[in-house]
């Protein structure tokens, strides 16, 4: 009698139901979340593909949410310099994300803007979306300072990712090579020493980033017109 109880309860329970419908044709658990971290200097599209990505998703029924964290625009928004934009998460140091995402009914992946400026606490607890809670991560930053030195939650996404890539979208030095770092100018000249994180390109901060070739990061020429010492 017991074994042919056993034998009625095991489809019901074994086989769970899956949420299936036409809103998400890849059901869970057929394949592997990823991480993957794109990374480039600033101008170089990171946003744009943020913002992307996230419409691709949508659009097959999948379930995002967006983070960020000193987004350009000043608020939490992933904003792209070509003028597109969406309200985001501000990734705040002590906020913890496994928490943020379980705390959904259900989400299936993650587009993480300014990767590069949280924690590395915040890098492990995403690696952990991944593996314990099958969402996929879509991480977007800069790789390095202002210095050429890694920012430590770049480091560890290189560490961890399943995919990392390098994006180069024709930004470019002044001298025409491809533009792989980022210089922060402060009075005309290039500065090597100071707060990691500074936010500039704005009305209000004298500080200004420009992106130049390896060779021309070194050197710390900033080109015609903006590499001469300021007159004052
Ligand atoms: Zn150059």
């Amino acid at each position: 009698m017991s074994h042919e109880v056993m034998e009625q309860a095991k489809p019901l329970s074994w086989h769970p139901v899956t949420h299936s419908s036409a809103l998400s044709p890849v059901p869970s658990g057929s394949r592997d979340a990823v991480l993957k971290f794109y990374f480039g200097p600033m101008d170089c599209g990171k946003s744009t593909l943020a913002l992307q990505m996230n419409y691709n998703h949508r659009r097959q029924g999948r379930r995002g949410l967006l983070l960020t964290k000193h987004d350009r625009s000043g608020g939490p928004k992933i904003t792209s310099r070509i003028g597109l934009g969406l309200e985001a998460i501000e990734v705040d140091d002590g906020l913890d994300l496994v928490r943020l995402v379980t705390a959904y009914d259900r989400i299936d992946y993650l587009i993480c803007d300014e990767a590069c400026f949280y924690s590395v606490e915040q890098i492990e607890q995403l690696a952990d979306l991944v593996d314990e809670h099958g969402v996929d991560v879509f991480a977007f930053g800069l790789a390095s300072d202002f210095r050429s030195v890694m920012f430590p939650a770049a480091q560890r996404l290189f560490e961890l990712a399943d995919e990392v890539s390098r994006l180069q979208v024709e930004v470019l030095c002044w001298c025409g090579r491809p533009g792989q770092l980022n210089a922060r100018v402060v009075g005309g000249a290039l500065v090597r020493a100071g707060e990691r994180v500074v936010i500039g390109d704005t009305d209000a901060s004298p500080v200004r980033y420009q992106v130049l070739c390896r060779r021309h990061h070194r050197s710390g020429e900033l080109g015609e017109g903006t590499g001469d010492p300021s007159p004052e």
